[in-house]
């Protein structure tokens, strides 16, 4: 497994990263596994979220104190200083270990949160506060919108940056990657394979290969997902000329179906989060029915059946998706799943 250098962090990791989402889906003892497979494989970057269930408490399990030589990553649910606060405890207290290599701002949504996060009576401050108690060894943020992340790279306050980056949301390429290579931020490549939306894992991992200071961090729910991926990244790394062909035909064929989240299409007058809507392909996939059938993710659903297809979101969308169209037909599909899942519960 090649090893690369975390930026600034110092910190050498594996440059296939695993992402504990898709393990609170499985029970326990297969989630142990999973977990305990990809360490055989040489993967030496464990990150999760303590919004993720029971992602972080299955983790400590799986290396039961051992440590040497990983980096646990991880990061608050909420991004107030109490959240943070409470949070971060909550985590060393999952994870079973007292001190976390990489605690990341999760999901930094624009820039007024960024100044937030920032503000000298912030959450930062908590978390330097953290640092050098000795609680947390580096702090970074993730985000899905272009222009915070780069926001945060320049800030200079963040040791890594987290952003979906794979061969369709490829904005990262131009020049957050550069950007944070400029100023020794690490970069850490969530949604390699668009939460499962991209099938061909071959052309999906060798497209982030060749960025040399990346991280590639993938969702792992099964023991047989991890070994594909562990073949195509010690095979070689080039793509074949039929596979730069299938790359472009692909990107052709979902460039307009796939949402980046990155709410440009904001403001929707009825307060649809309608990037929270549009990831419900990956969320279906990847979340536990508990997270699917209630919390945000059932709010936000039951906000989207209120749309009143007045268009502004299609017109404001530069990646032309069908913004609308998209919302009602996730809104029906929320509804099949979830009388299904209703039925079961009987
Ligand atoms: S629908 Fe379009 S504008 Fe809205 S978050 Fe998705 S990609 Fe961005
Ligand atoms: S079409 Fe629906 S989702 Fe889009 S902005 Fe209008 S109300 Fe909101």
């Amino acid at each position: 497994m090649e090893m690369v250098r975390l930026g600034k962090t110092e910190m050498i990791v594996s440059k296939l990263g695993f992402g504990g989402i898709p393990i609170q889906r499985v029970s326990e003892d297969e989630a142990i596994a999973v977990v305990k497979r990809c360490l055989e494989l040489g993967i030496t970057y464990i990150e999760t979220a303590n919004a993720y269930t029971n992602s972080e408490e299955r983790i400590g399990k799986a290396i039961g104190g051992q440590r040497e030589g990983l980096v646990l990553a991880t990061k608050p649910h909420i991004l107030t200083r109490e959240g943070v606060e409470s949070d971060l405890q909550n985590s060393l207290k999952m994870l079973g270990v007292e001190s976390i290599d990489l605690y990341q701002f999760h999901n930094v949504s624009n820039l007024g949160t960024l100044d937030m996060v920032l503000d000298p009576d912030g959450p930062m401050a908590v978390l330097e506060e953290a640092k050098r108690a000795g609680k947390v060894k580096h702090i970074g943020a993730s985000s899905h919108q272009i222009d915070v992340a780069k926001e945060a790279v320049k800030s200079g306050r963040f040791e890594t940056i987290m952003f979906p980056f794979n061969f369709i949301a490829c904005e990262a390429a131009d020049e957050l990657v550069p950007l944070a290579r400029e100023h020794d931020v690490g970069f850490i490549a969530m949604k390699p394979l668009h939460g499962g939306v991209l099938r061909n894992v071959t052309i999906a991992i060798k497209y982030l290969l060749q960025f040399p200071n990346v991280v590639v961090l993938v969702g792992i729910e099964k023991i047989s997902e991890i070994e594909e991926i562990i073949r195509v990244v010690e095979g070689p790394w080039q793509m074949t000329e039929a596979e730069q062909s299938e790359m472009e035909r692909l990107r052709a064929e979902l460039d307009s179906t796939i949402c980046r989240r990155c709410d440009y299409c904001l403001p929707c007058p009825e307060g649809i989060p309608i990037s929270l809507v549009m990831d419900f392909n990956c969320y279906t996939k990847s979340m536990p029915s508990e997270n699917i059938f209630s919390g945000h993710f059932a709010e936000g659903l039951a906000k989207a059946a209120e749309c009143t297809k007045c268009g502004d979101c299609d017109e404001r969308c530069p990646y032309h998706l069908p913004v609308q169209e998209m919302i009602a037909e996730y809104v029906d599909r929320y509804e099949t799943l979830k009388k299904k899942y209703q039925e079961q519960a009987i």
